[in-house]
Parts: C-alpha cells; structure tokens; sequence
C-alpha cells in the first residue's frame, strides 16, 4: 500500500498532471502560443489567454530558491517539523516540493536538486509525487 498522505486538490487538469505521475513523468502544462509554463494547471494561458497547451516533460533539475519549516503540524501525514522548498526548475517554472535524501540544515539558497519520486495515496487514488534531493554524482 502506498504512503497516506492529505488529499490531493483535484480538478481536470490536475488530474492530467497527476496520471503522468503513475508513469514517473513529471511534465507540467506548457502553453502552445507563447511557450509559458503553468503551475498549477489550469485551462487558460495568464500571460496571451490561449487554451491551447502540452504536457511538456521537465529535465527534474532545479535550483533552491528558498524553504521552510513548519514547526506545528498542519497534516496528520506530515508531522512537524516538516520542511517544503521552493525550486525554479531549470525550465523556469516555480515548484514546490520537499526535500529528501539530506538534512534540513544543508539546504542552500542557488544549490541544485534533482528530482526524486516517492508514494502516495488518497480518496482519488495512488499516485508518485514529486519530491527533491541531492544530485547524484
Ligand atoms: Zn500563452
């Protein structure tokens, strides 16, 4: 069985971004007008208005732009102290995620990580969720 962890905010685009997970893709919408990324999903370009977009697949590289830690626990799956980074992928969109494979403390602001998968699961089903940590050498 998968990890449990709080429900996901689900939506038809959502959806698209988190069935590419099951396959241990990570691609977010790209718009096919003017090339701007979106995260999160949704059905309108907010740089040109266009609906038009692709699943572009992202290189799972990204440089830290900041974190924090949240020293009361908001979820029963996530006690406290439970850290969460903000990365500009290489591609340029923001993500969040959180980080794996190293401590806290040696987080720093510009360093690279790269993206690793761990399980999940809620009421719409299992999924991988996209997580980060150091790059391998
Ligand atoms: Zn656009």
């Amino acid at each position: 069985m998968a990890t449990p962890r709080p429900i996901r905010s689900m939506d038809p685009y959502a959806e698209q971004f988190w069935a590419y997970t099951q396959k241990k893709e990570f691609r977010l919408q790209k718009c096919c007008d003017c090339g701007k990324f979106r995260w999160p999903p949704g059905p309108t370009c907010d740089k040109c208005l266009s609906d038009e977009f692709e699943w572009a697949a992202m290189g799972g590289q990204g440089k830290v732009l900041s974190w924090t830690t949240f020293r009361r626990g908001y979820f029963p799956e996530y006690p406290a102290p439970h850290t969460v980074i903000v990365l500009e992928l290489d591609e340029g969109p923001l993500f969040v995620a959180y980080p794996v494979d190293m401590e806290v403390a040696d987080l720093r602001e510009g360093m690279t990580l790269s993206l690793r998968w761990t399980d999940g699961q809620d009421k719409y089903g299992e999924y991988n969720l996209p997580v980060f940590g150091p790059v391998s050498s």
